[in-house]
């Protein structure tokens, strides 16, 4: 970014913006997940962040606590027992905050979807869920591509509170 503002104005251009596609410019390109995984799927989403892949590129760096985090990455199997503290990890994340299903288990129960009377079906019965991402388990790949999702629904994002925003606020107080 550096050098197209140089290389902008050292031809005497200017770059001409609004305040709202800044914010959403600056946040798509720092979206950090919070690093923590349920079951296999997790194994993908550390290659993810390795050197092979290098999702540091997109702006994406794992942060040890929700309160430092954007996005929420669920990847493995959320059962029963995890679901109370897969909810209050995403209560803990600031607004706005975002979260990214990563696998079968996590989408809709997986392998566990019949009969496993220990696993929520779809993590989205307990927290709303931006992007799903397919897969058992899904490559590191496809993964990029959630990745690419999130940061086009950030990109087209408005900054105006949505509606309700206020009265959700002076419940909080
Ligand atoms: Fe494991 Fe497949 Fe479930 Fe991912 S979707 S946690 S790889 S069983």
């Amino acid at each position: 970014m550096k050098g197209l503002l140089d290389q902008q104005f050292s031809n005497g251009g200017v770059i001409l913006s609004n305040l709202e596609d800044l914010t959403n410019w600056a946040r798509m390109s720092s979206i950090w997940p919070m690093g923590f995984g349920l079951a296999c799927c997790a194994i993908e989403m550390m290659g993810s962040m390795a050197s092979g892949y290098d999702l540091d590129r997109f702006g994406v760096v794992p942060r040890a606590s929700p309160r430092m985090s954007d996005v929420m990455i669920v990847a493995g199997t959320v059962t029963y027992k995890m679901a109370d503290r897969v909810r209050r990890l995403y209560e803990q994340m600031a607004e706005p905050r975002y979260v990214i299903s990563m696998g079968s288990c996590a989408n809709c129960g997986g392998p566990y979807w019949e009969h496993g009377y220990h696993v929520v079906k779809g993590v989205d019965k307990i927290i709303p869920v931006d992007v799903y991402v397919p897969g058992c388990p899904p490559r590191p790949e496809a993964l990029i591509g959630g990745i690419i999702k999130l940061r086009e629904k950030i990109e087209n994002e408005t900054l105006v509170a949505p509606e309700g925003f206020k009265e959700i606020l002076e419940k909080q107080a």
